[in-house]
């Protein structure tokens, strides 16, 4: 899934972020890269909740539909 996003990161962002793009998690099996990618949203959601909006205004309806287990 690529976010490109119009926001400031913060360190914890920056973090995550690294190790979601880190050649790393090309190798790691489904949960743990699906693990990775919600623990990142969850801290989308709780700490920049204006990104999540314009991620969920943005993105295309079927996609939205099945991405939405990321949002809850
Ligand atoms: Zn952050």
């Amino acid at each position: 899934m690529k976010l490109y996003l119009d926001f400031e990161p913060c360190d914890e962002c920056i973090t995550m972020m690294n190790e979601l793009s880190s050649p790393q998690m090309l190798i790691v099996d489904d949960k743990t890269r699906a693990d990775e990618s919600a623990k990142f949203l969850r801290h989308l959601t709780y700490n920049h909740s204006e990104v999540v909006q314009a991620v969920m205004k943005d993105l295309p309806k079927q996609k939205r539909n099945q991405e939405y287990d990321f949002f809850k």
